[in-house]
């Protein structure tokens, strides 16, 4: 740890973005006795409740963000689509973790399977598409079925067709309205998984155990750890997601989603994309290891040493989507059952109002509460 890139606690920790991930984030910094100043441009940011500032003003308004850069020890940001600009503006006034290369790495599906390709490490076969023309050369590439997504803003299946073998290409191609492409093979996958992992400013790496996903409508729906895959495929994933981080020369959380294929007895895996940023389905870690991942993603871009990700016990966290919510005032009766809540005033559906998590102990029937 030295001086010029660490934060001492009473310093101010600056977060882009101000949903629930931005919350938990300002919460766990304010228990290392730091300050947040969160900029979102939405005045109803559920981070904005839990920090000591916020700026509520657009991603592009350059003198609003000098302003915000100047007031913080070190900006991070909560979600991927911090525009190219908005990053480079705040990288000139103060330190950015993770790095501006990182976010565009990321931000770009077509660049980011062009990336963890490069590095040698499996994916889905893909194409870049940029016209109906494009789409019917590579759906000759790759066969059918595939998956058309839009490289950029895309998130929870937004953005994204399947072509199946009686799908109208012309059709697939409209619905995504000529945005620029990426033509994925479409993967028969067995399960998702994730990896949930920091790097250090010194270059030091800490995963947590490998975390197996559920989905429903698109959305994350739970989250179990362990994930009950082979021994050596939690190693293999563990190993990609830090050949993953130290080529990004990366500083702080990052979520790297695979997708777990059986062929045969053997488990392969296939990485889909990379979160830059604290996971939904590392929600789990604030119960279930020692170290939050918020808590820890705060340690890196702060310069400190990273924490323990050992786990405490078998871990299942579940989202509370929409109404799910609803079911608060139970959860509530429940021994055991860990509820967070985000503080969003409406309860619309697909939104992400909270989430719960149930730890048990390492080997008994999972749902039993320590
Ligand atoms: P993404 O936005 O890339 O995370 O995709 C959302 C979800 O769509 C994934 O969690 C998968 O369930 C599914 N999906 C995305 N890409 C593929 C693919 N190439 N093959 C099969 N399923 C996919």
């Amino acid at each position: 740890m030295t001086p010029e890139t660490s934060i001492a606690p009473g310093g101010t920790l600056g977060i882009l973005g101000g949903g629930q991930l931005g919350r938990m984030l300002a919460l766990a910094a304010a228990s290392y006795g730091l300050k947040t100043h969160i900029y979102a441009p939405d005045p109803e940011s559920p981070a904005f409740d839990v920090a000591a500032r916020h700026s509520c003003k657009p991603y592009d308004d350059e003198a609003a963000l000098i302003r915000f850069a100047q007031s913080v020890d070190v900006v991070t940001y909560e979600f991927e689509n911090v525009p190219r600009r908005t990053a480079e503006i705040i990288a000139a006034h103060a330190p950015l973790r993770p790095n501006a290369a990182a976010l565009a790495t990321t931000q770009d599906r077509f660049t980011e399977k062009s990336f963890v390709a490069g590095l040698g490490i499996p994916t889905a076969p893909f194409a870049g598409v940029g016209s109906e023309a494009d789409l019917q050369h590579a759906l000759r590439e790759i066969g059918r079925p595939a998956v058309l997504k839009t490289r950029r803003f895309g998130y929870d299946g937004k953005g994204q067709v399947m072509i199946h073998p009686a799908t109208d290409v012309a059709d697939a191609w409209r619905t995504l309205r000529g945005a620029p492409c990426i033509l994925e093979g479409f993967v028969p996958f067995e399960r998702e998984v994730s990896v949930v992992a920091a790097r250090g400013v010194d270059g030091s790496f800490a995963a947590y155990d490998l975390c197996a996903n559920t989905h429903r409508h698109h959305i994350l729906a739970t989250t179990v750890v362990p994930a009950g895959v082979d021994d050596a495929t939690e190693r293999k994933a563990l190993a990609i997601a830090r050949r993953i981080a130290e080529a990004l020369d990366y500083v702080g959380v990052l979520a790297v989603e695979m997708f777990l294929l059986r062929r045969g007895d053997g488990e392969e895996l296939i990485v889909n994309e990379i979160a830059p940023r604290v996971h939904n389905s590392g929600h789990w870690t604030i119960e279930g290891a020692e170290t939050s991942q918020f808590a820890q993603h705060v340690r890196a871009v702060c310069g400190w040493p990273l924490g323990s990700t050992k786990r405490r016990g078998r871990a299942e966290m579940r989202n509370l989507i929409g109404h799910e919510v609803d079911s608060w005032a139970e959860l509530l009766q429940e021994p055991g059952a860990h509820l967070h809540l985000y503080g969003k005033a409406r309860a619309q559906p697909g939104r992400k109002m909270g989430h719960v998590t149930r730890i048990s102990p390492e080997h008994a029937h999972p749902g039993e509460p320590v």
